[in-house]
C-alpha cells in the first residue's frame, strides 16, 4: 500500500527485510514463549533485540562466545540491536530512582541489578559485539505530553549522541576492516515530542551527520492512548524517502495498517506477543485489510477466556495457516488456556506471530 517510492527491501548482511517488516520483540535474546525454530516457521524476517537487557543478562561474554547473537540464539536472519535509550526512557524518566540521563551518558541504577553506565560508544561497541545487522544509536527518548524543555533538550542530547555513535561507528568498521556488504547498518532516532519544528530540527541535524537509515523515536501514543498519527506522518516526510525508516515500538495490527500508507519499512511491537500470552488471539481478514475504512471490517480479537469457545470445533482464524490453527480447534485451546498449559502460550503466540507475518505480506503485495 506504500507507494514506489519507499524503500521494498532493507539489506542487511544476514538478508533482506521486506516493507513493511514487522520484526518480534526478542529483547532478552527470546521471544517469550517461543524459539527461534518457531519463528523461522512463521516466517518471521527479523527480530529486535535490546542493548540495555543484555549487556545485563547474560552480558557480552556469553554472547560473544556463541560468536554473536545469531549464534547464541540459533537464528540466521536480520537482527536489530535496540540502543537502550528507550529503556532509559521508561524506567528512569518513570522513575528517577531508577538512575539519572545527562549528556554524558545514561546511569542506569535497577532495583534488581548492579548500577550500568551507558554511553552512545558502549552502546555501539556492544551492539557491534553482539554482531547485530542494524545498530541503533542511543537516543534520549520523551513522551509527547512532556513540556516543550524537555523535548528541546531530548533533541540536543539524541543529536550529539549520534554524532558520537557515527564516529564509534566509524572506528569499529576501520578497527574490525569490515567489507561493505559484512557492515551492520547505522540508523539514528528523530525525536522532538507532538513539536513539528523539533521534529523538523532533529531530521535535519541527523541527516547532515548521514545515516543508513532512520527511526520515529519517542513513546507513540499520547495521553488518550491515540498513535501520534501527525507526528508519524511528518517525520516520514522529512527523511527522504529512499532511506529506511523504522516505527520503534509500533506494530499492533491496526497501528501497522494505519501507517502503512506513510511508508515506513520496519515495525516492532511487544503487543501481539504480550496479548497470545494473555489470551487474546487475532483474527484477520487479510483479504478487507483497508487503510480508510474501519478496522473492524478485517480485524477481530478472539478472547480466549470467554466460555463460548469451550465447545468449539473450528480453528483460531479460519484463514490462519499457523501451527496452532491447522491441527487444533478453540475448543481445545480454551481448554489449555482453563488448565494454564505452558503449550497454550506457545500456540497461541505462534499464531498471533503468523497473523502479523500474513497482515504484512498482504500489505507489501498491495
Ligand atoms: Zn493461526
Amino acid at each position: 500500500m506504500a507507494g514506489d517510492k519507499y524503500p521494498k527491501l532493507v539489506v542487511t548482511p544476514h538478508g533482506e527485510l521486506t516493507a513493511p517488516a514487522w520484526l518480534p520483540d526478542a529483547t532478552r535474546a527470546v521471544v517469550r514463549c517461543v524459539d527461534s525454530h518457531d519463528m523461522r516457521e512463521c516466517g518471521v524476517s527479523g527480530i529486535v533485540t535490546s542493548a540495555f537487557h543484555l549487556i545485563r543478562q547474560p552480558g557480552i561474554n556469553a554472547i560473544t562466545a556463541a560468536g554473536g547473537l545469531h549464534g547464541f540464539m540459533s537464528w540466521q536472519g536480520p537482527i536489530v540491536t535496540d540502543s537502550g535509550g528507550f529503556q532509559a526512557y521508561s524506567l528512569i524518566r518513570q522513575n528517577p530512582k531508577q538512575g539519572s540521563i545527562t549528556d554524558k551518558a545514561i546511569i542506569f541504577r535497577p532495583d534488581d541489578g548492579d548500577k550500568l553506565i551507558l554511553t552512545p560508544e558502549k552502546s555501539v561497541q556492544f551492539q557491534f559485539r553482539c554482531g547485530a545487522d542494524i545498530i541503533v544509536c542511543l537516543d534520549d527518548c520523551t513522551h509527547p505530553e512532556d513540556p516543550l524543555d524537555t523535548q528541546k533538550e531530548s533533541v540536543a542530547r539524541t543529536v550529539q549522541w549520534a554524532k558520537r555513535c557515527k564516529a564509534e561507528y566509524g572506528k569499529q568498521l576501520a578497527s574490525r576492516r569490515l567489507d561493505d556488504d559484512k557492515r551492520p547498518l547505522l540508523f539514528a532516532v528523530v525525536q522532538g515530542g507532538n513539536s513539528q519544528d523539533l521534529r523538523r530540527e532533529c531530521a535535519a541535524r541527523l541527516l547532515e551527520i548521514g545515516f543508513d537509515g532512520y527511526g520515529f523515536g519517542g513513546w507513540p501514543v499520547d495521553e488518550e492512548g491515540n498513535l501520534v498519527l501527525d507526528s508519524l506522518a511528518l517525520t516520514r516526510e522529512l527523511i527522504p524517502a529512499e532511506l529506511p525508516m523504522h516505527a520503534l515500538g509500533i506494530g499492533h495490527p491496526v497501528s501497522l495498517v494505519k501507517t502503512s500508507k506513510m511508508g515506513y519499512t520496519i515495525y516492532d511491537c511487544t503487543m501481539p506477543t504480550r496479548d497470545a500470552r494473555r489470551k487474546r488471539l487475532y483474527a484477520i481478514d487479510t483479504a478487507r485489510v483497508s487503510v480508510g475504512g474501519s478496522h473492524k471490517d478485517w480485524f477481530d480479537i478472539v478472547y480466549l477466556q470467554d466460555e463460548k469457545h469451550g465447545r468449539s470445533t473450528g480453528p483460531i482464524d479460519a484463514q490462519c495457516d499457523c501451527l496452532c490453527c491447522k491441527n487444533y480447534s478453540r475448543g481445545y485451546m480454551y481448554h489449555l488456556a482453563r488448565i494454564d498449559e505452558a503449550s497454550f502460550d506457545r500456540l497461541a503466540t505462534i499464531h498471533n506471530i503468523r497473523c502479523m507475518v500474513r497482515l504484512t505480506q498482504r500489505i507489501g503485495q498491495a
